[in-house]
């Protein structure tokens, strides 16, 4: 799926795409409580290499929550979750290091975008490969540089993030993720705080990431996006698997009526 891109971010590994059709996440009786209130049941999930799944559902279906626990950022009570050749069974202690290792496999871009403000674009895209990755500042740069153009945003690398619009700032954390070179980019609702126009740049970027073949979990409120860049949709309701599967099936013919309100709503 990975064919050399325009937009393509230089593997710091070198090593070769895991094959096709095999799963790179990996989610069994994945489950977690915040206290006696269960926001994840049992949820069983694979996105193969190259796919792209879109996470619907009500407010409070546990969207977020799901991402948060393939990521670490909540640990999840039960079940297992695999990246890779990482495998974490989340009901037993799971040191740092293993945590580390998870998530630098793992590109998060969230509704908000978090830059530092006292930092240029280019410092932003480049702090963490430095951080993470050990690259020189100059490497670091060059990767940014590229990542930046990518996006579409290459004029404004010596800018600071204020001076930018909230498309744009998004833009700029997608290029930030990018350049630790993840297997898999997940996405929490990065359109909702953008204006519908702003928005449409970030999706078209998101778009064009998901053709150069990388793997994505989208938590999105755009059926446009789900139904055309998705190859597969995954309804939530109460922290549980309410549908799965090919995006249009899902979304056009939905089997239980919970979802059929869902989308009614959402349309
Ligand atoms: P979504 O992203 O689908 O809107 P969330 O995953 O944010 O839903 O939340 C799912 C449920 O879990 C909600 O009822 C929310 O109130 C609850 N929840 C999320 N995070 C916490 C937390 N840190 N402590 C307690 N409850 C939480
Ligand atoms: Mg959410």
């Amino acid at each position: 799926a990975l064919s050399p891109s325009p937009l393509g971010a230089p593997s710091a590994s070198g090593s070769p795409a895991p094959e096709p059709s095999r799963p790179v996440i990996k989610l069994d009786h994945l489950s977690k409580s915040f206290g006696t209130f269960q926001a994840l049941q049992d949820i069983n999930l694979s996105v193969l290499q190259g796919d792209v799944l879109a996470i619907i559902g009500p407010s409070g279906s546990g969207k977020s929550t799901l991402l948060r626990c393939i990521n670490w950022l909540e640990p999840a009570n039960s079940g297992r979750i695999t990246v890779g050749d990482l495998s974490l069974d989340c009901s037993k202690p799971v040191g740092k290091e293993q945590i580390t290792t998870l998530r630098r496999q793992l590109g998060m871009v969230f509704q908000s975008f978090n830059l530092f403000p006292h930092m240029t674009v280019l410092r932003n895209v480049s702090l963490a490969q430095e951080r993470t990755l050990g690259r020189s500042r100059r490497e670091a740069d060059e990767v940014s540089m590229g990542l930046l153009e990518r996006v579409g945003l290459a004029d404004k690398a010596h800018q600071y993030p204020v001076r930018c619009s909230g498309g744009q700032q998004q833009r700029i954390a997608i290029a930030r993720a990018l350049a630790l070179d993840p297997k898999v980019m997940l996405f929490d609702e990065p359109t909702s705080a953008l204006d519908p126009e702003l928005g449409l740049e970030v999706l078209a970027v998101m778009r064009e990431l998901a053709s150069s073949g990388m793997t994505m979990i989208v938590v999105t409120h755009e059926m446009g996006f789900a139904e055309n860049v998705s190859e597969h949709t995954m309804i939530m309701a109460d922290g549980q698997i309410l549908e799965y599967g090919p995006s249009r099936e899902v979304i056009r013919n939905p089997q239980t009526e919970r979802a059929r309100r869902f989308l009614r709503a959402v349309n």
